[in-house]
């Protein structure tokens, strides 16, 4: 069975949560991670890290602050 290897997995572990690998290292990473447990945690606790730091960037600023900084806008009018 072809396997890239634990190496070779973690090494591209970074690039692969940002979606910055070739066609071919993401299919070698993802096969790897379909069987190795090990890595595969590696890779769940990657991409939580990932996913929240993606949204506490990219999140709409909610409702309230941009209705106060259009009110806070007004008021230096
Ligand atoms: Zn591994």
């Amino acid at each position: 069975m072809a396997d890239c290897g634990c190496g070779t997995a973690r090494d591209g572990m970074e690039d692969f949560l940002h979606n910055e690998v070739d066609e071919s290292m993401r299919v070698d990473i993802s096969d790897h991670l379909a069987c190795c447990p090990g890595c595969e945690d590696e890779w769940r606790v990657g991409q939580a890290i990932t996913n929240s730091v993606k949204r506490a960037c990219c999140e709409e600023a909610p409702q309230e602050l941009k209705q106060s900084i259009h009110q806070a806008l007004r008021e230096s009018d």
